[in-house]
């Protein structure tokens, strides 16, 4: 293309190009076709190269809004990546398994995660980092915490639109339940989130975290025989990721309040001139 394309293409053609590039649903090459053709003249490309290059950066801008879509269907409370996640903080947790996990394959073959371990030590984090990770890669991804769930599971079904959400819950190639192990459950609540962990069972990639080791979710379920059946489902496909240490809130605050407790560096005065002297 050697002369620009935009200043010869007389309105109606150009009105009809954009009803049609609308229609195909293709904003991308609607909002920079003048502006490429501009380009493609000044640098004496081809038609095929001026095409080319639209189509790529329709496809590159196709590719950003579907990730951005995904971010937003998963409802994350933040949205948080492995790139701010200090890995040294936390020395139980297996890095080289994680670094692994972020490639998401586990959803492809359907595993779960389980994270485990005290409060404050990056589990939501890095199931926020996974979930992002799987979003990028195009996999659909829920966040949720398991009162959460347990809550919009008990008002579905009083709405009686529990079958609905339980078929958006299990089409869903990643679930994040947070938090389980916090609140106790109601016997109904119990019921309800094991028929969620088990119409996934392998059928999709569930991730739970929990500050409570396993010996402990009878408590939570309050039934041992529910429980039994639920870490059956859970753990069958299972990448556990130990995350016990501490508190990362805490151990920054403590760092913070340290720095704060250094007594401030005294000028230091020249008792004879009673001025300053520069330390
Ligand atoms: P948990 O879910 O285990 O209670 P969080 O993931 O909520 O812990 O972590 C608490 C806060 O500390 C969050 O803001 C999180 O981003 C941050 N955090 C925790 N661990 C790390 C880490 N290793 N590197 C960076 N930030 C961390
Ligand atoms: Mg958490």
């Amino acid at each position: 293309m050697t002369t620009s394309a935009s200043a010869d293409i007389p309105a109606p053609p150009r009105v009809l190009l954009g009803h049609h590039l609308r229609q195909l649903k293709l904003p991308t090459i609607l909002r920079e076709y003048e502006k490429v053709a501009a380009e493609a003249a000044r640098e004496g490309q081809d038609h095929v190269r001026y095409l080319l290059r639209l189509v790529e950066l329709e496809l590159i801008d196709r590719e950003r809004r579907m990730v951005e879509r995904r971010i937003r269907a998963a409802r994350f409370p933040a949205v948080k990546s492995f790139d701010t996640f200090d890995f040294a903080a936390i020395p139980s947790l297996n890095k080289p398994l994680v670094l692994e996990l972020a490639r998401c394959e586990y959803v492809v073959a359907r595993d779960n995660i389980i994270a485990l371990g005290n409060s404050g030590t990056g589990k939501t984090h890095v199931c926020l980092a996974l979930g992002l990770a799987a979003c990028q890669r195009g996999l659909s991804v829920a966040f949720t915490t398991a009162a959460g769930l347990v809550h919009q599971l008990m008002e579905a079904r009083d709405e009686k639109r529990l079958l609905r959400l339980q078929a958006q819950l299990s089409a869903v190639k990643l679930l994040i339940v947070d938090e389980l192990g916090y609140v106790p459950l109601s016997q109904t609540g119990a019921e309800l989130l094991f028929e969620v962990f088990s119409q996934r069972h392998e059928r999709g990639s569930t991730i739970v975290t929990s500050n409570l080791p396993f010996d402990e979710w009878t408590g939570v379920f309050g039934n041992q025989r529910l429980t039994g059946a639920l870490l059956d489902r859970l753990t069958h496909h299972v990448h556990i990721l130990e995350m016990n240490g501490e508190s990362y809130r805490l151990k920054q605050s403590r760092a913070r309040r340290r720095k704060e407790l250094q007594p401030a560096p005294q000028p230091l005065i020249d008792p004879e001139t009673g001025e300053m002297v520069p330390s």
